[in-house]
């Protein structure tokens, strides 16, 4: 059994630093794991993306599983920029930021 408590009171500083400037609570993570090198503890998110990132590098960019997991990511991206687009066209001012793909850079937006 693993103690939930156990996660309680860390930070993620791994995360986006546009969103979690002060890094990422981390709470209710079974997924996320102390860091032995850092000695800091990392998100589950971010365990996912360093996993990712490793495949990327090993199977390369064109690789079913690769693109698999690119395209969840393109398509989470895409749904917070189109609604950034929205908020920052209703209210006249930058509010909301546009996002980029973490494994690809690209800034997705749909065309109207
Ligand atoms: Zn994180």
């Amino acid at each position: 059994m693993k103690d939930i408590s156990i996660n309680y009171g860390h930070l993620c500083y791994e995360c986006d630093p546009d969103i979690y400037p002060k890094g990422k609570p981390i709470f209710n993570d079974l997924g996320a794991k102390k860091d032995e090198k850092t000695g800091k503890w990392v998100c589950s998110d971010c365990i996912t993306e360093r996993i990712n990132k490793g495949r990327i590098k090993r199977l390369g960019i064109n690789h079913p599983d690769v693109q698999g997991f690119i395209k969840v990511e393109e398509r989470k991206v895409l749904k917070h920029n189109d609604a950034a687009r929205r908020l920052n066209e209703i209210s006249g001012q930058y509010l909301m930021k546009y996002r980029r793909n973490k494994y690809t850079g690209s800034m997705p937006l749909s065309t109207c």
